[in-house]
């Protein structure tokens, strides 16, 4: 009999124990691997948390992608960026932004109208202060990745518009967005 797989975290109760976020102040910044891209994130952001598709294990060339999902008008790039993209399965066009020069890719979404970015954590100058409020496509996780028992994990996309992880970032930097 094939288990049935929901689509829902596996662990929602309240956690015996949450990593605290001291959010830095802001702005603060970050960039490429060689210095020629950089962006400068003016607020704080809306969340952070770890995806572990295999589409991130390719583009990261690591276990998973981490997103920092920010509002597109608290980020300004600067410097000259060369873009990628891939059809989703959802049918969406995904974008990833990266320096020509090094290859490192610092932000995904379309820069020009998306509302929400996703920085990809890595590259900030300083990412010491975080820790994720959720993993998804834990379905596809690399076996030697342990999730906590107490942590948010989905074995695919979020059903709930990513609500969850969204409301335990808020808890665990002390206050809404
Ligand atoms: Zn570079
Ligand atoms: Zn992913």
């Amino acid at each position: 009999m094939a288990a049935l797989i929901v689509n829902t975290p596996r662990k929602v109760q309240k956690a015996k124990y949450m990593r605290q976020v001291i959010l830095p102040d802001f702005p603060i910044e970050g960039g490429c691997q060689c210095g020629k891209l950089r962006y400068r994130l003016n607020a704080a952001p809306v969340m952070f948390y770890l995806c572990h598709c295999s589409e991130c294990q390719r583009h990261t060339s690591s276990a998973f992608g981490e997103s920092l999902r920010v509002l597109a008008a608290d980020l300004e790039v600067t410097g000259k960026y060369a873009t990628t993209g891939r059809l989703s399965d959802s049918g969406k066009w995904r974008q990833g932004h990266f320096c020509p020069s090094c290859g490192v890719r610092i932000v995904h979404g379309d820069l020009k109208t998306d509302e929400l970015l996703n920085v990809k954590a890595g590259t900030l100058d300083d990412p010491t202060w975080l820790a994720p409020a959720g993993h998804i496509w834990t379905l596809s996780k690399q076996s030697f990745i342990a999730i906590g028992g107490d942590e948010l994990d989905y074995p695919r996309q979020p059903d709930d518009g990513y609500a969850a992880i969204r409301a335990r970032w808020d808890e665990m930097t002390g206050g809404g967005h």
